[in-house]
């Protein structure tokens, strides 16, 4: 039996009184028939369908709406040809009528989501001939995909012309036409039906197949922001937010430029341009202690007698560069084993080994055998790291 959709006569509608038709124990979400995501606190072990319901199910991209029924959570809402599924925590009695409620600040922001992007996308087909190819509605990410990029200034103009229909305030039509008078009418469809389509119009600015709740009037989106786009599958995916959730997300951004104003004591228009001189200047401290280490190791060769042979030093901290430039210099120096450990005895060794009268190797095989040691390399040189104290490494090498 097809169920009833309440929240297509009436988008703002947040209560309702349904018969239950069918109450089944699915034991877990893995009783769901369909891989979606759907909420994702989903425990849900009660499939309930109704004679009629306000729970918008998962549909065309968008996550079901949230809310309860007799009190008890509504996990997941999911659609079956004209059957709506609800997903409970605990069984409704078949025959009994029940009062549900949804959330409704979830609900109207999907709202907002959603309307703002009939017109972003309403307008890029007018404008630019570009066709929305997908949509993608949850808690976490909204995003519309496109046929074909946008360059930055299309993107900003866009965005631009989003926000100015929203202050235009006209409003936004939704209806079932019948089959010659949709046969008469332009309208954004993914998929081509000839019955039974729903029509959402924003007057002056979009046609389009819909089966998801929108706002009456287009000033209710508040405010259209894109957050990000990216090139993907040829088109362009762009991230965006209307509404209250931009308004969090506004937040957000403002409370990180203002703490990070306050510790670099800039105002935010130097914030970038004093994060990259930051950057460069932890840069060239960097390469001057590089250069300082190595001076201080070269000294450290020097009073290395030249005639002894198998060398191996042990340091707390050094980079790879100056590792190598270190094990280079010994091997020219010594015969036998050189090699540099740079850590600790608690936190491990990192190593670099050199010979040029040893098989490397064979050093490397020894401190993996006896001592877990990863890594390799060639006869000449190997490379690696050893969880193990610095006299057992030695007395390994050995
Ligand atoms: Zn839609």
């Amino acid at each position: 039996m097809a169920t009833r959709k309440l929240y297509d006569i009436d988008a703002y509608m947040t209560k309702f009184e349904g018969k239950v038709i069918a109450c089944e124990e699915v034991g877990d979400v893995s009783g769901k028939d369909n891989g979606s995501e759907g909420n994702t606190d989903v425990q849900g072990c009660y499939k309930v369908i109704l004679d009629q319901t306000l729970f918008f199910p998962e549909e065309g991209g968008q996550t079901p709406d949230k809310g309860t029924i007799n009190g008890i959570a509504v996990t997941d809402v999911q659609i079956k040809g004209d059957e709506i599924i609800h997903y409970l925590e605990a069984p409704l009695e078949v025959g009994e009528t029940v009062t549900g409620e949804i959330d409704w600040k979830h609900r109207f922001s999907n709202m907002q989501q959603h309307s703002g992007e009939h017109i972003f996308s309403g307008t890029a087909y007018k404008k630019y001939g570009y066709r929305n190819v997908g949509f993608h509605l949850s808690d976490q990410i909204v995003t519309m995909d496109f046929d074909h990029p946008f360059t930055e200034e299309q993107l900003a103009e866009m965005e631009w012309a989003v926000n100015e229909a929203i202050v235009a305030n006209v409003e936004v039509v939704t209806g079932y036409p019948s089959k010659d008078v949709l046969s008469q009418i332009e309208y954004r469809s993914k998929i081509d039906f000839d019955e039974g389509v729903r029509i959402v119009e924003i007057k002056g600015y979009d046609v389009c197949a819909c089966c998801a709740p929108h706002v009456h009037k287009t000033g209710e989106i508040g405010i259209f922001k894109i957050q990000s786009a990216q090139n993907y599958k040829g088109g362009m995916r762009i991230s965006f937010l209307c509404g209250f959730r931009a308004l969090e997300e506004y937040r957000n951004k403002a409370q990180i430029i203002t703490k990070l104003s306050g510790i670099l004591t800039t105002n935010q228009e130097q914030l970038a341009e004093n994060v990259q001189k930051l950057k460069n200047q932890t840069q060239t401290l960097k390469n001057q202690l590089m250069t300082a280490k190595q001076t201080i190791m070269e000294s450290k060769l020097e009073s290395i007698p030249a005639e002894q042979k198998d060398v191996l030093l042990f340091e707390t901290d050094l980079d790879t560069p100056v590792m190598r430039n270190v094990v280079n210099k010994l091997v020219e120096q010594h015969e036998g084993i050189c090699g540099v450990f740079v850590g600790t005895d608690t936190g491990g060794y990192n190593y670099i080994i050199g010979s040029k009268t040893v098989d490397c190797r064979e050093v490397a095989s020894a401190l993996k055998e006896k001592l877990g040691a990863r890594g390799g390399g060639s006869t000449q040189m190997v490379q690696g790291s050893v969880q193990a104290k610095a006299e057992d490494i030695v007395e390994c090498v050995k």
